[in-house]
This record gives structure tokens, sequence and C-alpha cells, in this order.
């Protein structure tokens, strides 16, 4: 059983195959720049307090960001273990930054640092953590065994199959496509993994894509 996570610098943080919405990223990127902006203010003025004083809001910045982070992190976890799920899939890392070019130092940091917290708590309940290719992942039908991959399916948050209409948030369709992006590596790969599952929001889709509504 595959829980498929798509990562944002926008909107939410962290949306999984489940449909769970974890984290602001806006709140997060906002927290940052201001942040930056005291940082500044202070460095110019030079002085042994101000020093300290930069010392003392990074600190609380550092602290309260990865409370945060703690949050999408156990989120994730939370949603993989009450579904059962023996793996988590998230798209390869360095893969997204060719996607989101302007993606900020910090922003990286977040994603590699929830990506991190994830992994030692999965592993605290024998789930392991996978990455796979991102590409389509935003522009592909998730809904049963449609698969329509266009890139018009995606305007902002909200994605609408031009072939078979289904409405989903943008997000939560990705991250659906990055749990069946897995299933289908092991498919090619041969490991045989035929009663492999993504865990969705009302239910669960095999390999094949045969939709069982009564599996959560
Ligand atoms: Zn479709």
């Amino acid at each position: 059983m595959v829980l498929g996570v798509d990562l944002n610098v926008d909107g939410y943080l962290a949306v999984t195959s489940t449909g769970a919405f974890l984290g602001n990223a806006e709140e997060l990127n906002h927290k940052r720049d201001e942040y930056e902006r005291r940082r500044g203010h202070l460095q110019q003025t030079g002085t042994r307090s101000a020093h300290l004083t930069i010392q003392s809001i990074g600190d609380r910045f550092a602290e309260w960001s990865h409370h945060r982070l703690h949050d999408v992190s156990n989120g994730i976890v939370r949603e993989a273990v009450e579904n059962e799920c023996t793996h988590i899939a998230f798209e390869r890392l360095t893969w997204i930054w060719t996607r989101i070019s302007n993606a900020s130092k910090f922003q990286q940091w977040a994603f590699r640092e929830i990506k991190r917290q994830v992994e030692y708590k999965a592993e605290a309940h024998g789930i392991e953590v996978d990455t796979v290719a991102p590409q389509y992942t935003s522009q592909r039908c998730s809904h049963g065994e449609c698969g329509f991959t266009h890139e018009d399916n995606r305007d902002g948050d909200e994605f609408e199959c031009l072939k078979c209409g289904k409405e989903l948030h943008a997000d939560y369709n990705a991250a659906r496509n990055v749990a069946w992006r897995l299933v289908q590596n092991w498919l090619k790969s041969g490991s045989g993994r035929a009663t492999s599952q993504l865990a969705l929001k009302s239910g669960t889709v095999n390999a094949n894509g045969d939709f069982n509504a009564s599996a959560v």
C-alpha cells in the first residue's frame, strides 16, 4: 500500500493521496521574509545589542519553522499508518527544482527537512520512503483507469480532465499520481508486486486501476 505525497512552495506544503492537506507554505514564506527583513535592519545598525537580537530572532524563527515542518511530517506519517501503508512516495527533490526553478534556498531546505523527518518517523513504524520522477504528475488524470495526460488539464489549484471530466484539487491529483508512479516502477522493474495498492481518499486503487471503495 503506497501513500503518495505532493510538496508545494505555495498553498499547502504537502498534500497526500488520501486527501490530507498539510501545512501552510505562504505562512512559512511570509515569516521567513519577515525574519530576513528584520535581520537586514539590525545588521545595518551593527551594534552589539543588535547582533544579540539577530541571534535570538534567528533561533526563534528556526524553532518555529521546525515546529511547522514537524506538524507536516507527523501528518504524513499519520496518514500512512492509518491507511496501513507500507511505503510513502515523494517526488525526487533534485528534479522538483528543475520544475520550480524559482524556489528559494529556504524552500529547498523545508522540502529536504520534511522528507528527512518523514524518513525517520516512518522507519519507526516499519514504513519505507521512496522517490519517483516528478514528470507529468501534475498533468496526468489520476481518476480510475483514465490516465489522460495534458498540460491543459491543470489550471492553478484546479485539475479538470479534458477527457473524462473528473475534477480534483490539483495537488491531490498530483499526490495520487506520485503513488501511482511508484507502483508502476515496481511493475516495470518486475519486482512483481501485482497486489500493490494506492491509498486514496475513499478507497484504494490496485495496480490495474480497479477501484475498491470498501478498503478504507
Ligand atoms: Zn480523466
